[in-house]
Order: structure tokens, then sequence, then C-alpha cells
């Protein structure tokens, strides 16, 4: 901690809560959890070991290398038990470390299924995979054309054993959007042809449309790591990142007085400026330039200037002269402004202000307990 100039605080006893939560409220289906990217930037290894001791057993990552390095990472406490599936499917020539691996691999279009099938084949086994069809999205997953034809030729599924068949949802967040209820209709009517094989559809926004979206399991990212899951609705997700960066210095600027790279900003009235240590270097995103808000004691502080690579600059006028000291902790997230608060200051969302994150943060990591795990 001693030269510390900024802090990541990370509440793994919070991300088992929301886990316990959308576990609750998609009850009888199972919950997932997504854990690509790193976990959304937050660390997947302690991410995932925090959710498989809460019980968690069906995880996502986007890659096969995200994959391979989380099985890694986990070693021996990875249960035999827990599935581990790879939503962007196998790239040609990854399907036999898959297999060795035990990663499940999701299937997304004809050249992946022939991929999985020919290593089926000199395997002589039917291999585990998850099918994805498009209902909407046009990323990833196959097109109903390609899904019928495969389920209309006699041996279009052979040496694949299907153990989940997905789907994503263009705008869970918005309830008022139609695409969903579309989404679920296409979806529910390509289902009928794999009858047995379980379903997946809703990630954390799509767990809040109802009932009818949950089908056998869940597989929420975001809302996990405390990002408000309902558009325009209060946020019942714990919060679970927290951020403090130290004061540098302030000085005292006057009216025409420009401040910081190109003087966006130029002071009205005599201004206390204060110089913050985090910077674009570390995810605190150059849109919220002349925007985004910071906090000291309670007291707002609004970006005024560029964001620099290492440093931001902010509006001290707030901050009553006694409270101002060198190494000041100021909040940049925290319960009052949140991962969600700040991506509207800095025109994005809470999704992109995570995965951001930077590597130059000292990482506190809570336990359950509120225990730092080191
Ligand atoms: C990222 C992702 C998820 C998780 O979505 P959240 O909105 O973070 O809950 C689920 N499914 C797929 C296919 C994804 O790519």
């Amino acid at each position: 901690m001693a030269h510390a100039a900024a802090i990541l605080t990370v509440d793994l006893g919070a991300v088992a809560a929301n886990w316990r939560m959308l576990s609750r409220r998609v009850a009888p289906a199972r919950c997932g959890a997504v854990v690509k990217a790193d976990a959304y930037g937050l660390g997947a290894a302690r991410v995932a070991g925090t959710l498989l001791r809460a019980g968690c057993r069906d995880f996502f990552v986007a890659l096969v290398s995200e994959g391979i390095q989380l099985l890694d990472a986990l070693g021996d406490r990875w249960p035999a038990d827990a599935r581990l599936y790879v939503l962007n499917g196998p790239l040609p020539g990854d399907e036999p470390v898959c297999v060795r691996r035990g990663l499940v691999p999701v299937l997304n279009s004809l050249e992946q299924v022939r991929g999985w099938q020919a290593l089926a084949r000199q395997t002589g086994v039917a291999l585990p995979a998850a099918i994805q069809v498009d209902t909407g999205m046009a990323r990833l997953g196959l097109p109903p054309a390609h899904f019928d034809s495969l389920c209309a030729a006699p041996q279009g599924w052979a040496g694949i054993a299907p153990t989940l068949l997905i789907s994503h949802l263009v705008a869970a967040e918005d309830p008022a959007d139609s695409v969903s209820a579309d989404q679920l209709r296409r979806f529910e009517a390509m289902a009928l042809r794999l009858p047995s094989v379980p379903r997946c559809l809703a990630n954390s926004s799509g767990i809040f449309l109802g009932p009818g979206f949950h089908f056998d399991l869940a597989r929420p990212g975001a809302a996990l790591y405390g990002v408000a899951p309902v558009l325009g609705q209060p946020n019942p997700m714990r919060p679970v990142v927290r951020l403090r960066a130290r004061l540098i210095q302030w000085r005292d600027v006057l009216p025409g007085q420009g401040v910081g790279y190109n003087h966006i900003w130029h002071a009205t009235e005599p201004t206390r400026v204060g110089t913050v240590a985090v910077g674009y270097a570390d995810g605190y995103l150059r849109s919220g330039s002349n925007r985004a808000r910071l906090r000291l004691n309670g007291a707002e502080l609004r970006v005024i200037g560029r964001v620099s690579m290492d440093s931001v600059t902010v509006d001290l006028r707030a901050v009553p002269a006694g409270q101002l000291v060198a190494g000041a902790w100021i909040d940049v997230i925290d319960a009052v402004q949140d991962i969600d608060a700040l991506a509207a200051q800095a025109g994005t969302n809470a999704y992109e202000i995570l995965t951001s994150l930077g590597c130059r943060y000292l990482r506190e990591y809570l336990d359950e307990d509120g225990l730092d795990e080191g």
C-alpha cells in the first residue's frame, strides 16, 4: 500500500451476493457466470474461485486462450463437475486443445460445426458442445437457415453431443424494446428442433425480462460486477468496485487562464485546480474531459481540461481549504458515484469502464467476510 497512487478495491463478497441474488431470481433454472475479458477486468481467477465456492458450476469465457488461462490459474480448485464454455467457439486448429483441456466450445457457424465433427470422427466419440443460434444479433451463431439444414440432415449433428442451446439478446437492458420478444419467439421455435437439449438465453439484463427468458440456465456477466441491469431503473445489484486516487498538488488559477492540454478549459473566476493521480493510461477515459466528476469527502469535483495519461485536473472550489493535503484520497468510483454514473459522464457504458480499468492500480480484494485477501 505504501507507494500506491491509486487503489482499486474489488469486493468479492459482493460478487458472490450478486450471483446468489440472480440465482434466486432464475430458480429453478441454474445460474452461470460470464468471466470473459478477465471477468470484465476484475480478475477471472479471483472471481471464478469465489463463485465456485458459492456453488456456480457453469462459466463462460469468450476465447479459447482465456479458458486455458483460467484453468491454469485455478489448477486443482477447478472441480470435475464444472463446465467452462467458450463463447466465440474454436478458431480453425483450436479443436484439439479444447478437448484436451475439457473446454466446451460454443459452435457458432457451419465451419465450427464441421471442425468439431472432424475431430469427433478422428477420436471416435461424440464431443460435447453448445450450439448458438442467431435470433437477431447477426454477430455469432448459426443463421436460422443453417441451423434448419443441420437439423434436417439425417447426420447433421453427427459427432456432436449438444449440451446447451444458446442465443444472445440484442437489447435486453431496455424492457421497452420489442426485439427481445421477437428473439424469444425465434429461440423457442428453433429449440423445438432439439427438444432434449437444455436452453440458455438470458444475459444479466435478460434475467430481468421475466421467467419466460430463464429457460434452463442464465449466463450473467455485468450484473455480477455491479452494473445496473435495467435501463432507467434503480440498480438492485451490490457495488463491487471502488476506486480511489491521490491528490498530487493544487494551484490557484486566475480568470482567463487555461488548464491542461490545448487549454480546452479556461477559468472564468479564480479557481483552485487539483491534479489527481489517475489518467487515461489507467482506463480513466479521455472522453470524461471537462465532464466527469470525482469526490473528496463527499464534495463533488468536476474534471476541468483534458484527461491526461497519468493525471486529471479537477475543480477544487467545493473543498474547504483546510481539507486539502497532498496525497489526499479522491474517490473516483464509489457507492455514490458508481460505474454507471461514471460511464454516463464519459459517454459510454459501465462495461467499457470496467474492462478499461488499468493495470497500474494497486488491487485490493475483499473476501466474503470483508477481509483483505491480499
Ligand atoms: C458477454 C456475454 C454475456 C454476458 O452479458 P452481460 O450483459 O454482461 O450479462 C452473455 N452471453 C454472451 C453471448 C456474451 O457475449
